[in-house]
């Protein structure tokens, strides 16, 4: 790939977003490597055009139909070919002309567009969870039958896959995923009662999209990744350990069957896993600041408090029970969390909605991708009925 001839050409799904914006960022400094073939987004139809003038894609898509004609108009003179729509995503990822795809939408609405990817045996760098929460078994498995490698973008399952390199068969004995804690750490629910959508939105550590900071805060996103990581590494749930550590530098542990344990550390900045899942094997020499021993002095590591923060144990729940219960987990919480963030539910009651979902839709134990559609949809309008949507 060095040679300068062959570039990877990367697909951006999400390319507006947190993790797409940071993507094409560790794109524009290393030209020599990557281009980009595909670029897709939501409704911020401004931002796509700019992305688009600036790195001349093959395609885009947005999302918001009504805004078809004005990007259309936009991009009139340039080569760039313009979709609308969901199933455009689908569409464009079935595309032979792009090496990767960076996963980078938020929620359930990955889903579809990363299997297109797999099913053509493309490489997928995810940042996308929620892909694996709902429906990892079908996933990992059509990974394996077309080649498609998928390279965790996921700080914590980057750290992980970066402790893994070079210890071929060696068996794990657990991970540990680290936790910032959320900007409520320490707090009960007397005051969690009482949280808006505005506090919750301030991380200590991490700018990231709404969706995963209000998770952060409720600690459903650490449950959410240990689902994710129970697909991507192929472990029981019981070798996945949480632990919070709040100052987010020591990014997860492997524990291997001696006893030994390989960390992966650095400052908290996703840059540094989205190149890493872009470039696998090689890492890229960046400017990117870098670890100052005097600013951490200390780092602390304790149990999360999973009686006051129960988002955290009802995944675990979901995570043992398996089936189609990480799928009604996930949908009751992006209904719930959109609530939240529109200030019609409380910050406990998110988590009321997803233990009441989980109650009350029917289980699965082996559900086909139909399946799992079907159980988003109803978790889905159950979820919204309860908050009156
Ligand atoms: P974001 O909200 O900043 O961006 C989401 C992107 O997805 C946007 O480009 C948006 O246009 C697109 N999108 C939203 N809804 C869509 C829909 N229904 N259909 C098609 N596209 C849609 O989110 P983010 O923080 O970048 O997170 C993206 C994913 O990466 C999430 O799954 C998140 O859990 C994961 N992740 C993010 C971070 C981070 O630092 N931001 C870290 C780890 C993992
Ligand atoms: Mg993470």
């Amino acid at each position: 790939m060095s040679d300068g001839i062959s570039k990877k050409r990367i697909a951006v799904f999400g390319s507006t977003g947190s993790i797409g914006t940071q993507c094409l960022e560790v794109i524009q400094a290393n030209p020599e490597l990557f281009e980009v073939e595909i670029l897709t987004a939501h409704s911020n139809d401004e931002l796509l055009v700019k992305q688009a003038l600036q790195f001349s894609p093959n395609a885009v898509v947005i999302g918001d139909e009504t805004k078809y004609q004005k990007v259309k108009e936009a991009l009139s003179a340039t080569e760039t070919k313009v979709f609308a729509g969901e199933d455009a995503l689908e569409e464009v990822a079935d595309f032979d002309t792009y090496d990767m795809m960076l996963a980078g939408i938020v929620g359930f609405a990955g889903l579809k567009p990363t299997l297109k990817a797999v099913e053509k045996g493309k490489s997928i760098g995810l940042a996308n969870k929620e892909t694996l929460v709902v429906a990892g078994d079908i996933v990992m498995k059509k990974a394996v039958e077309n080649r498609s490698p998928i390279i965790p973008v996921d700080s914590e399952h980057s750290a992980i896959f970066q402790c893994l390199v070079g210890e071929g068969r060696n068996r794990i004995e657990k991970i540990v995923l680290t936790a910032s804690g959320g900007p409520f750490l320490g707090k009960k629910p007397n005051f969690l009662v009482n949280v808006k959508r505005d506090h919750a939105l301030q991380h200590p550590n991490w700018t990231m999209g709404a969706k995963i900071t209000v998770d952060s805060a409720t600690l459903m996103n650490k449950g959410l990744e240990m689902i994710e990581a129970k697909w991507l590494f192929n472990l029981h749930p019981d070798q996945i350990q949480v632990v919070i550590h709040p100052q987010s530098v020591i990014h997860s542990i492997v524990q291997f069957e001696d006893g030994s344990m390989k960390a992966q550390m650095g400052l908290p900045d996703m840059k540094l896993p989205i190149q890493y899942a872009m470039a696998f094997p090689t890492r890229i020499k960046n400017n990117f600041p870098r670890f100052d021993f005097k600013k951490f002095s200390t780092i602390n590591f304790e149990e999360p408090d999973v009686k006051t923060f129960r988002n955290l144990s009802l995944a675990t729940d979901a995570l043992y029970k398996g089936g189609n219960m990480p799928c009604i987990l996930n949908a009751a919480n992006e209904i719930a969390v959109w609530a939240f963030l529109r200030n019609r539910i409380g910050f406990l009651d998110i988590t009321a909605v997803v233990e009441k979902a989980m109650q009350n839709i029917s289980f699965i134990e082996h559900p086909t991708l139909e399946e799992y559609f079907d159980s988003d949809g109803e978790a889905r309008n159950f979820a919204a009925s309860l908050i009156k949507l």
